[in-house]
């Protein structure tokens, strides 16, 4: 019995051995010592492999799939992941069946897929039509939670019914992180995420991987990653190893303030579609509550009109005007000034951090009566 604490402290870390430390170092090597034959090298080339990656991915591999022999490839970013699993696997013809309310740049892949010869359905998340677009799919991609909506799916409904078609089944699962929700267990064939938020949680690297037990699917994305070269520098990959070790004192403090926030703003009468898989009669509680462990950080919620989202936006002061999530300092933006995402020009999506959960609510409640004044 390991419990997800202990797991993610230990993830990935070589065998004990004297005087050496127990995390160790990042590699910087663009090419490795290499005698004779080159095919059982390890590390011959700095594009192909590195230390640093290798206890990122089996640490990775360790959360993700605890019980299971999984593999994990590191990527550069979250959409060198995406585009990797997306890009390699889909073949002239096949139908690949993706979120229309997912990650923005996934509408930019849509085109891309169907450059390449696809036929991409697009469907919104935990609809019937998620279901009723599967017949002949060879690819099924689910993000659940969905960002920024929060949405959320049957994965295990879904991957049973995709797999009766033959699809492939992969899940973004950048806001849930492996210690809210592990895909591979409720039946999906691959785990995609962006490293770059929650997982490794201080804002200061762009990371992604691949997770999968397919043994054919990690072939193809590390082969991708080689030819495109979409790597992860060392460091980037050291410091979200080391940023592992708190990835559960982050998300449970993150979760429960989270809800409190959401409570807190689900009773103001300026505030309206406040979504959080969390919070008891949010449309996806029921269905989050089954199928994750923890809730995540984000919240979302519409204010009156723009003008309103932006007042509030300036007048906090814990929380930083900032796009991407997960980061131990709150941040908060209204998507709709990248225009991609179809909300209300009112809509936040907030992602709360660290900070004590009375000092944030405070501060959340006091911008809304800044911005109520005008
Ligand atoms: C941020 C994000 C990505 C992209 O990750 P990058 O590391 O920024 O490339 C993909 N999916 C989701 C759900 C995200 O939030």
């Amino acid at each position: 019995m390991t419990g997800d604490g202990t797991r993610a402290v230990r993830a990935g870390l070589p065998p004990e051995e004297p005087y050496t430390p127990p995390l160790p170092g990042p590699v910087f090597a663009a090419h490795y010592h290499l005698p004779g034959e080159v095919t059982d090298a390890p590390y011959a080339y700095g594009r192909d492999a590195n230390p640093t990656w290798t206890a990122l991915e089996r640490a990775v591999s360790e959360l993700e799939d605890p019980h299971g022999d999984a593999r994990t490839v590191a990527f550069a970013s979250g959409m060198a992941a995406i585009s990797a699993v997306l890009l390699s696997r889909t073949r002239p013809g096949d139908v690949v069946v993706l979120p229309g309310d997912g990650y923005n740049l996934l509408n930019r892949l849509h085109g891309r897929l169907e450059t390449q010869g696809a036929r991409v359905r697009t469907v919104p998340t935990g609809g019937r039509e998620q279901t009723d677009a599967l017949k002949g799919a060879a690819l099924l991609w689910l993000e659940t939670p969905s960002n920024p909506g929060l949405d959320v799916c049957d994965i295990r409904a879904l991957a049973d019914a995709a797999h009766r078609e033959g699809a492939l089944v992969a899940v973004d699962n950048t806001l849930a992180t492996p210690l809210g929700q592990r895909p591979l267990e409720l039946g999906a064939d691959v785990s995609v995420a962006s490293g770059t938020k929650a997982l490794t949680g201080h804002g200061d690297l762009l990371l992604g991987y691949v997770t999968t037990r397919d043994a054919a699917v990690a072939d193809a994305v590390r082969d991708w990653r080689k030819l495109v070269g979409a790597v992860p520098g060392p460091m980037e990959a050291w410091l979200a190893h080391r940023s592992l070790a708190t990835l559960q004192l982050r998300v449970d403090r993150q979760a429960a303030t989270a809800l409190a926030v959401a409570g807190a703003l689900r009773e103001r009468p300026e505030v309206s579609g406040v979504r959080h898989p969390g919070l008891p009669g949010d449309p996806a509680h029921d269905l989050a509550a089954r199928q994750m462990r923890r809730f995540g950080c984000v919240v979302s919620f519409t204010l009156p009109d723009r003008a309103f989202a932006e007042r509030f936006l300036a007048a906090l002061d814990l929380v930083h005007d900032a796009t991407s999530f997960g980061g131990v300092r709150s941040t908060a933006e209204r998507r709709g000034r990248w225009g991609g995402d179809a909300v209300p020009e009112g809509f936040v999506r907030l992602s709360v951090g660290v900070e004590d959960t009375d000092d944030l609510v405070a501060d959340l409640l006091r911008a809304l009566d800044a911005a109520g004044r005008g």
